[in-house]
């Protein structure tokens, strides 16, 4: 069995945001060599999400709405984490519900899709680096 580990910085300059990194997780697949086998694609930090939906941009700020509305961003003191000085329980709470990680199956060499199924960086903390792992096994 062979496996690949890669990873993908993010910088995004607002505080939330969508990013298709379905191109990237293809790329890795690549220089893995991996024909047969899955892919693990995790966000490495507790206040973002890698989850699979449709690339669709009226879904994306359909997300977004729902998600202020579970867990608004504001007022911040309302969520008893914030009292540790930081301001983004909101995010805490908005990457549980997106997720932390998907898993997809690699088959002849590709990622082995649904229809419209696209790989997405879900931010809810932005504006600092952060991390996605990449992790592919196989043969
Ligand atoms: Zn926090």
């Amino acid at each position: 069995m062979k496996s690949y580990r890669k990873e993908l910085w993010f910088n995004l300059p607002t505080r939330r945001g969508f990013v298709n990194i379905t191109p990237q997780v293809e790329e890795a697949v690549r220089e893995s060599g991996i024909r047969e086998g899955l892919v693990l694609v995790n966000a490495m930090h507790i206040t973002a999400s890698v989850f699979i939906n449709d690339d669709e941009s009226g879904l994306h700020q359909d997300f977004d709405r729902w998600l202020e509305t579970l867990a608004p961003h504001e007022p911040i003191d309302r969520y008893l984490h914030n009292r540790t000085g930081e301001d983004n329980a909101d995010a805490h709470l908005k990457r549980q519900i997106m997720g932390r990680e998907v898993v997809v199956a690699i088959t002849n060499g590709r990622l082995d899709f649904g229809p419209w199924e696209q790989i997405f960086y879900g931010e809810f903390d932005g504006r600092r680096p952060k991390r996605v792992l990449i992790k592919i096994i196989g043969e």
